[in-house]
This record gives C-alpha cells, structure tokens and sequence, in this order.
C-alpha cells in the first residue's frame, strides 16, 4: 500500500545536523517530519567523544580568527575560506546555543565551560596548541544529541521513527518534491511530499572494512543523491583516525592525545617528533595517521602481526582518567583487553569521517555543479553535505561544529524563502523508479547475495584506497568495484518478509554504498597529487598549480569535472597558501 503525507519540510536524518534545522523550523511553525531509520538518540552523532570546537576563550586568549586559520591549514588550503570564515565566527553563538537548550558541558572551576586541545588547533596561527574544544567528559555527542531531541519533542516536531528512504522525487524541470521512504515495521512505501527536502543522512564509512562508523553510516543520502543524477564532492578525501583499537575499530577519541595521551612504537619510543616536531601527538589526523603506517611499515609495529602501535595514557592517573576519559577507560577494557590505568592501547589508524559529499552553498542549498545553479527545495547539512569547511582534511571537533552552524543556516535560509513557497505538483509516477527497484530484488531467484556482495565491496576499498594509494591498487580497484557494481544491479534476498525485514534493509542500503564507493575511487584516481588525507604514492607533492581545485564524481556519465576552491573569505583577509607542517 502506498501512503502519502505532506509536509512543510522534510529532513531525512535524525542526527545532530537534521535535529538543529529540525529546531530552527519548528520554532518558526513549520510543519516539519524528521525521517529516520534509527531512533534520532541513536544516530551516530551520539557516538562523538571528544567535543566542539570554539573560540570562546575560557581557558586562554582564543580568537575566531585563529580557529579559521587553523581549519583553513587542516585542510590542506582545499576547504573554501568563505565557509570557514562562516563557520569558525558563528561557533560561540552556536555553542551558548545549545548550553541554553540544557546542554551539560563540563564547567572549569570559574563556572565557565571546559575546553581541552585538540589536534590542528593553535594559538596565534600556529604559535602553540590551544584548549578549544568544548566537551561533555568523552561523550559529548551523546549530550549534544539528547539536547536537541528534547527539544525538538517540546517543538513538537513529527517523527517518523525506524522509517527508511530510498529515493528522492524530482520534477522534470529539476526541481526537488520529497522522497519515497520504506516503513520498517509494516513494509509499506510511502510518499512524503514537501516543500522542502533537507538531507542529513550522516556518512558513509561502511564502504570500509575497518571503521569507527555506526553499522547505520550507508551513506543513503548520498546514494540517493547520485541515483538522481546529482553530483558528489570531494569524494577522494576520507580521513583516517589514528586511533581506532587494533582489530576492533572501535574509536579512541583525540581526546586522549588532547589531555596528555602519547603513541609508541614497538621500541618504546615516541615517534611523533620525528614527523611533527612541533605538534607531536597534537598534529593532524593525516599526518598522524600517515606517521602510524609508515612506523609499521618500516617494522617497528606492535601486536601479533605488528601491525598497530600503543597508546600511552597511564602517566595521566586514574583519576584524571575517571574524570575526562571514563567512556575511553571502559571501550579499552571492553574491546582491547587493557585497563589504560595500567597498560597501553594497541591502536591503528581507521576510516573515521567522509570530508566529501553533496554539494552546497553556505545556506545548505545543493548546488547543480552542472548548471552553476542551485537545486529548487532540496538541502543537504552535516556530514553528507560538502560545504566545504573541511577541504582535504577535517579538525577533531569541527564536525559537531559543522552540524549545528550549518543545520541552523539551513534552516533561516529556509524561512527566508518560505513566503508563498508552494508545493510542486507531483509527478503521477513518483513511486514508480523505487517499486520498480524493490520489485526486482523481491522476485529475482538467482542474484546475488547482498552480505557477500557487501563483503567483497569493503574488502575493495580496504585494500586498494586506503591510507596510502598506489596507481596499479588503484586501477585494479576501479576495475574490481566496476564489476561489484554490476552484482549489486542483481541483488536476490531470500527472506521475503514485509516486518522489520533486515536483509532487505541490508540490500538497499548495498545499492547506496556502491555509488558512494564508486565515487569514491574515481575520485582518488583522478586527483594526481598529495593533499590532507589523499595521499598518492606516485605524486607525494602537494600541487597547487594544478590541483588546487574541488573534484566533481558525475553519477550520470560516471566521469569527473572540477571547480575552483574559493580562496576568498567573507570579510577578513585570505589566508594564503603555505606549506602544511606541525
Ligand atoms: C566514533 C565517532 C566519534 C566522533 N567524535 C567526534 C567528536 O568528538 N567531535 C566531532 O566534531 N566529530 C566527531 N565525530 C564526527 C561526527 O560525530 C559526525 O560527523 C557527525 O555526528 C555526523 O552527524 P550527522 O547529523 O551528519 O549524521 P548522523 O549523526 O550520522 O545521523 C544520520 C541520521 O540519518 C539517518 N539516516 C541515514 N540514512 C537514512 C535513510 N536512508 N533513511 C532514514 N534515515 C536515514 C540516521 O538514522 C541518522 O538519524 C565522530 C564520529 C565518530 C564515528
């Protein structure tokens, strides 16, 4: 059975990106529907460990101006200074924000809120590290996410909960008119026709075998987007975190590093002087995680297959540890085996966090790369969007940041524009292009099994793009997840059921993490230089003369275009180019 609901706005994600525009709506009287295939508290935002970063100056001088210098250098001078510039001076406001939405920060004995370092985030351009990032212990994500649910429950924004989508619906003129989701408990499509359309569908680092992302992180946003013809981003910078625990993936926050944790190598020493003697364990999350794979490589590892390194953070004391870092001290007993008050971490880095996506206009409004224009009712914000602040590289912190500036931005853009903002008239085969994709999987009797394919698909992408990309792995992996690709057009599930059935939820999620690594791997191919967390074995060198651009993966001809980055801020100075080092 087909339903059909209508709303003001649609936002299809319940993490901390869709639940901030969800806030800025229903504040306005906006009807808006929050679509989520999880329950919203369990988005992968909850996850968040180490904090949000801001300027606020509580505990030394800060100025907004330092964090948009440190942002624009973590990013390898790829991220466009208008949108950092947008981001670093509007992230106080944002902060005192959620504090008076009952956000409880940790408070320093002045009352003020707590800040600690994090990695890339400096005094005075670069002059030392400074304490920032804003935390709740190491669960800050799990704050911020409950902070803004309950307020969004006061606002009385709708919630359709354990719902999937699938497809977005577009006109013939382009323009964006809502999705067609899938209920999980009763197996039925519907149709949910909007206004506008926000996507905050998170990330995407499923597509590797080792990750810190949620099992939900199937990039679907982005798989949607690209079925529909529009363009992705940045596609070829997925950032490493250095620290997930060996064999497990499960994250350590930088948190660790920020309160005084250091890595060592199987000689006991600490290596990161050698590759960033200023910074140490405080560089950036590629540097680091490059500093990591090369101390394995040159056979100073740890572990059974000597494949990792410690993490040293035993000298903070237990009670340090209890205080700030209570999660990290139960993940490690519960996932590595070791109680860090006495022994250290075996690490390595882990795909943690898609810097690419949809693309958008600092308002969230995506852009039509192909038409310089933007997309009529559709929006995307969080980390499935491309605005971009992050460039080649993101900052520890400046996602959550991310999150709620730019979900707000969304959101007054929005209202600025919803007088007599009408609904487009729907197509009449709106639903046509996902039954016809649900079909195909429900009677096909000899495909492929979605596990396997899914398996195989991981595997790809673990071996051939990883932290370090070798032209030959590269073309073999292109050529290997072209033929993943034709399996996934010929999925098969055996259990037909229509009640919360995870095996079709399994398959559709497969045809969203094909488009997201086919992306993906085009993207690094093409991009023929080193920047931030792309790091090519056969051009190790930054090249600013031809590369200084952001690459554009065209789903339609599977080909790539490229813009220019925008090296001009808002109001202040740009920040010229320079070499990166920490
Ligand atoms: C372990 C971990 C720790 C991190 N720590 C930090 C940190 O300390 N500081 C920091 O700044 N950043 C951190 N990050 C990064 C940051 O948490 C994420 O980038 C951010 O939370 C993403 O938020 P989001 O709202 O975009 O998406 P998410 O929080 O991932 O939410 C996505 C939402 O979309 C929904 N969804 C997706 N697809 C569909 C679909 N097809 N149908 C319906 N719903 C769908 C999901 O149900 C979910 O509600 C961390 C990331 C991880 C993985």
């Amino acid at each position: 059975m087909l339903k059909h609901f209508t709303f003001d706005s649609v936002i299809l994600g319940g993490g901390g990106a869709g639940l901030t525009t969800a806030i800025q709506l229903s504040q306005e009287g906006q009807d808006v529907a929050v679509i989520s295939k999880v329950f919203p508290t369990r988005s992968h935002t909850v996850a968040a460990q180490g904090g949000i970063a801001a300027a606020l100056a509580n505990v030394s001088d800060d100025k907004w101006l330092w964090h948009m210098y440190d942002t624009v250098k973590g990013s390898d001078y790829l991220g466009d200074q208008d949108a950092i510039e947008y981001m670093c001076k509007n992230a106080a406001e944002a902060i005192y924000e959620l504090e008076h939405m009952g956000m409880p920060f940790d408070r320093n004995d002045d009352g003020r809120i707590y800040q600690r370092p994090f990695g890339g985030m400096t005094k005075n351009f670069g002059e030392s590290s400074i304490s920032r990032t804003c935390a709740v212990a190491d669960r800050t994500g799990h704050a911020m996410l409950h902070t803004l649910y309950q307020k969004n429950i006061e606002l009385k924004t709708k919630f359709f909960v354990e719902w999937v989508g699938l497809d977005l619906i577009r006109d013939n003129d382009g323009a964006v008119l809502g999705i067609v989701a899938l209920e999980l408990k009763s197996g039925d499509l519907a149709i949910f026709h909007a206004k506008n359309t926000i996507f905050a569908t998170g990330g995407a680092g499923r597509i590797f075998q080792a990750s810190t992302n949620a099992y939900i992180n199937t990039g679907d946003g982005l798989g949607m987007a690209a079925r529909a013809n529009i363009a992705l981003e940045d596609m070829e910078f997925w950032q490493f975190h250095p620290t997930g625990i060996l064999d497990v993936g499960v994250l350590i926050t930088e948190a660790v590093r920020g309160e005084g944790g250091y890595l060592v190598n199987s000689n006991n020493e600490r290596f990161m002087s050698k590759y960033a003697p200023n910074a140490k364990d405080l560089a950036s999350r590629d540097v680091i995680s490059r500093a990591i794979a090369t101390e394995v490589k040159e056979g100073r590892g740890i572990g059974e297959n000597k494949d990792g390194v410690y993490l040293t953070l035993s000298h903070l004391g237990e009670s340090l540890i209890n205080e700030k870092l209570p999660g990290i001290r139960e993940t490690a007993i519960k996932f590595a085996n070791v109680d860090p008050v006495n022994d250290p971490i075996p690490v390595v880095p882990t795909v943690h966090y898609m810097m690419g996506g949809i693309p958008t206009n600092l308002d969230g409004q995506v852009r039509d790369t192909a038409n310089n224009s933007i997309i009529d009712g559709f929006y995307a914000v969080g980390e499935c969007a491309c605005v971009s602040v992050h460039g080649a590289n993101r900052l520890g912190s400046n996602s959550l940041l991310d999150l709620v500036v730019f979900g707000r931005a969304a959101g007054l853009n929005i209202i600025k524009n919803s007088n007599n903002k009408k609904h487009k008239p729907l197509p009449k085969d709106a639903a046509e292009f996902t039954l016809s994709r649900l079909n195909k999987i429900e009677i096909n009797t000899d495909g492929e099994n979605p596990k396997e394919v899914g398996d195989e698909l991981r595997k790809i992408m673990q071996d051939y793009c990883g932290v370090f990309r070798f032209p030959e792995l590269l073309k073999k992996g292109l050529k290997e997840i072209q033929a993943v690709r034709i399996k996934t057009n010929n999925l098969q599930i055996k259990d037909k059921s229509k009640v919360f059935n995870t095996a079709r939820t399994e398959a559709l999620e497969l045809t969203n993490l094909i488009e997201v690594a086919e992306a993906t791997i085009n993207a690094a191919f093409a991009r023929k230089e080193s920047r931030g967390a792309h790091s090519r074995f056969d051009y190790p060198k930054r090249d600013d003369h031809n590369w200084l651009k952001h690459s554009i993966y065209n789903p339609k001809e599977k080909n790539m275009s490229f813009r220019p980055v925008n090296l001009k801020p808002l109001t202040v100075e740009s920040f010229p180019l320079m070499d990166r080092v920490y």
